[in-house]
C-alpha cells in the first residue's frame, strides 16, 4: 500500500501572451483592434470581467494533470464545461506488476487526530489485502473496483477554457467544499493569480486554508 499526496501539474504560462489573444479575440466585437497597446490588454479585460461581457474569456483554455483522490474528482467531474480524461477502475488493475501490485491512496488532510488517522490506514489496508485476494481468485477490475474507496488515487487530465476555470475555482477554493478539494484547487488558483491577474484577482478563494495542506503544484 502506497500512501501519497496529492499534485498538480501545470503548464508554465505565458499569462501575458494569453491574456493578449483574448484582447485580441474581444476587441473583434468593436472593431478596435488598432487601439491594442502593449499594456492595454489588463484594464480591458478587468472591464469585460466587470460588466459580464465573459464569452471573450472562452477563446482561451488550459490543461492540468491531477494525482487525487476519487472523491476529488468525483466533485469536479460536476463541472459541465470542463473536459475530462481519468484513470479508468475497470482497466487498471492494481493488483498487477504494473501497479507494484498495490493500491495507492491519497493521504486524507482532514484527519487531525492521530486515532482517526490510524483507523483510516488499517481501514485502507484491510481493503487492499481483500483487492488483491479477490484478485488471486480471479476476480476483474469490474468487479474488484466495487470496492475501492474514496481515498483511492487517480491521474486525471482536465481542460477548462478561462470561463469556466474562474467559475470552477470560484466554487471549488471556497471554505463550503471538501478539504481535499480546496487542497488542490487553492494553490492551482494562486499560481492563475500570479500569471493571470486581470483575469483571477477578483475570484475569491478560503484564505483560512491551512497553507501546509496545499498539493504541490508542479511546473512542466
Ligand atoms: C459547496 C458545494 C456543495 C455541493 N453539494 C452538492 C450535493 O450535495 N449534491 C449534488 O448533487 N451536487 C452538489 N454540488 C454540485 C453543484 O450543484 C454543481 O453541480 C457543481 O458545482 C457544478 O457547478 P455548476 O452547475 O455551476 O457549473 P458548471 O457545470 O461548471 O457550469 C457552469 C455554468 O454554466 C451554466 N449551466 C451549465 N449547465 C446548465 C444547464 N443545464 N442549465 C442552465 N445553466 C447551465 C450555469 O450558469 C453554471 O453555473 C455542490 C457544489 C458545491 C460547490
Amino acid at each position: 500500500m502506497q500512501i501519497i499526496k496529492p499534485w498538480v501539474e501545470v503548464p508554465a504560462i505565458d499569462g501575458i501572451k494569453l491574456m493578449k489573444n483574448l484582447e485580441r479575440a474581444a476587441k473583434q466585437c468593436y472593431r478596435t483592434q488598432g487601439n491594442i497597446k502593449d499594456d492595454s490588454y489588463d484594464h480591458f479585460l478587468r472591464n469585460c470581467i466587470n460588466r459580464g461581457h465573459e464569452s471573450v474569456l472562452e477563446h482561451e483554455k488550459i490543461t492540468v494533470r491531477l494525482k487525487c483522490d476519487i472523491g476529488a474528482y468525483k466533485d469536479l467531474t460536476r463541472h459541465r464545461h470542463a473536459s475530462f480524461s481519468i484513470e479508468s477502475t475497470r482497466y487498471c488493475n492494481y493488483s498487477k506488476e504494473k501497479f507494484g501490485n498495490e493500491i495507492a491512496f491519497i493521504e486524507p488532510c482532514n484527519m487531525e487526530t492521530d486515532a482517526v488517522y490510524e483507523m483510516w490506514k488499517n481501514c485502507m489496508e484491510n481493503i487492499e489485502q481483500c483487492y488483491i485476494k479477490m484478485a488471486k481468485e480471479g476476480a476483474l477490475p469490474d468487479q474488484l473496483r466495487m470496492i475501492l474507496p474514496h481515498s483511492t488515487a487517480a491521474e486525471v487530465v482536465m481542460t477548462a477554457n478561462i470561463r469556466e476555470w474562474r467559475h470552477l475555482l470560484s466554487l471549488r477554493a471556497d471554505s463550503h467544499t471538501h478539504p481535499s478539494i480546496q487542497q488542490l484547487m487553492i494553490p492551482l488558483l494562486l499560481y492563475f493569480k500570479k500569471e493571470m491577474p486581470a483575469l483571477f484577482d477578483a475570484v475569491p478563494y478560503n484564505e483560512q486554508f491551512d497553507s501546509k495542506k496545499y498539493a504541490e503544484i508542479k511546473l512542466i
